[in-house]
């Protein structure tokens, strides 16, 4: 049922709808679904049936049938749910999700666009092979292999997050990707370098970062589109961490690292385990515990909450027990609870983050963290208890006005009368 106008809607321009949209949300607006361990089921809309074999998988965020083998994306559901053409389904689920489809002819900035993305997705690839070969071989990569050591990762878990090394000489890299037919422009488009003067191109480039561990980052299908680069010699002057810049390719309100691989997991065990550290995401993964994502740099953000949604409603944080980590705690749960994600919240007991927790003390050990999780509000009110002078009417009364600004935020009624009601010593 495909035509000609397929073309004009750029592909990423229906990645960008299918990301903003939940197929669940979508066939269960035509259909009743019902929930069958992480995935749903329903009689199948497309053949006459008694039992249900038609599978909706929130995961994949596809559906499929075992009954006639009718199978695809949202798009393709729509579509045939109301048999209308591809580029009605795709406009109808735009509208929904809040996307703005521009291109509606051929459009050669686009094109030249869509080509440069993926170049400088390809020269991430590169780059990222090229960076961990240096920490595999370069005899001036010592430092590198030691800190991998010294933090528990074999050369076997780096190469499984392609975890690379810029050299101290950063000349190094750029020969190596001169000689690899890359620009100056391209490398300056990537995030990697930077014009060493903005007014003037022909001054020359230079490279982001030196002596720094890289962790490539993934989008969520699976290519590399920055790097997260972490100190290896401690200078106050400049952060443990750099990200790579705002690039075409990079958006860090709509990136989670560690997502490409935690997407599967997430769906199995039907929660997601949210840390401060892309260490955190590595270590628990390279233990065994693999629902695990972390957001880059400060906060979560609305698009967070609606990729995370795909996979699971159900979110466990894990994030420092320090002022900062609490602050945190609250805006992602507000963020999330918006979205209609339940928050659940582990206590780290003080100056462990889940990297150290899980070496000091064994994963066991940190299940039992995991387990332990409490519901936002009991977390929320045994901080705050904790912290405010409850006899100080003052202090008492602004704490109850926030705890219950925060429970206003809560959708689910029911849910929201018992979270109420858990207050109730507090207001009194
Ligand atoms: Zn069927």
């Amino acid at each position: 049922m495909q035509n000609y106008a397929v073309a004009l809607i750029p592909e990423e321009t229906i990645q960008s709808i299918l990301a903003q949209t939940d197929i669940v949300d979508v066939i269960s607006g035509y259909i009743p679904l019902k929930s069958a361990g992480g995935t749903f089921k329903a009689n199948c809309p497309f053949h006459n049936e008694k039992t249900p074999s038609f599978n909706v998988n929130p995961g994949k965020q596809f559906f499929y049938c075992f009954g006639c083998g009718e199978g695809g994306s949202a798009i393709t559901f729509v579509q045939k749910y109301e048999n209308m053409p591809f580029v009605d389904a795709v406009k109808k689920l735009a509208k929904a999700a809040g996307v703005t489809i521009t291109a509606a002819e051929y459009n050669p900035e686009e094109e030249r666009q869509r080509r440069s993305k993926s170049r400088l997705v390809q020269l991430h690839n590169d780059s990222a092979a090229y960076f961990h070969q240096l920490v595999r071989k370069s005899p001036d990569a010592q430092i590198a292999r030691d800190y991998l050591k010294k933090r528990g990762f074999s050369l076997e878990s780096a190469e499984r997050w392609l975890i690379g090394w810029m050299p101290d000489n950063p000349a190094v890299y750029l020969k190596w990707a001169k000689e690899k037919g890359y620009s100056g422009r391209e490398l300056c488009d990537s995030g990697i370098c930077n014009l060493k003067d903005a007014q003037n191109p022909r001054a020359g480039i230079y490279v982001n970062w030196r002596n720094r561990l890289l962790f490539p980052i993934h989008n969520d299908y699976g290519d590399i589109i920055g790097f997260s680069a972490r100190q290896l010699i401690n200078d106050p002057k400049t952060g443990k961490y750099i990200n790579t810049r705002e690039t075409q390719l990079f958006d860090k309100s709509r990136i989670f690292f560690g997502l490409n691989k935690a997407r599967r997991p997430i769906s199995k065990e039907k929660y997601a385990i949210l840390c401060e550290g892309q260490i955190d995401v590595i270590s628990l993964h390279e233990q065994g515990i693999q629902n695990v994502v972390a957001a880059l740099g400060t906060g979560t953000t609305a698009h967070h909450a609606r990729l995370l949604k795909r996979y699971t409603k159900d979110a466990v944080l894990c994030y420092d027990s320090d002022a900062a980590g609490h602050k945190a705690t609250t805006r992602a749960f507000k963020v999330f609870v918006t979205e209609g994600i339940n928050v659940r919240c582990v206590t780290m007991p003080e100056g462990e983050d889940p990297d150290s927790y899980i070496l000091g003390n064994g994963v066991e050990a940190f299940k039992k963290l995991l387990d332990d999780a409490e519901e936002f509000f009991d977390y929320k009110l045994k901080h705050a208890t904790a912290t405010t002078d409850l006899n100080s009417i003052k202090d008492r009364s602004a704490l109850a006005s926030d705890l219950s600004e925060l429970a206003q935020m809560v959708q689910d009624k029911v849910a929201q009368e018992m979270i109420i009601s858990k207050l109730l010593p507090i207001s009194a």
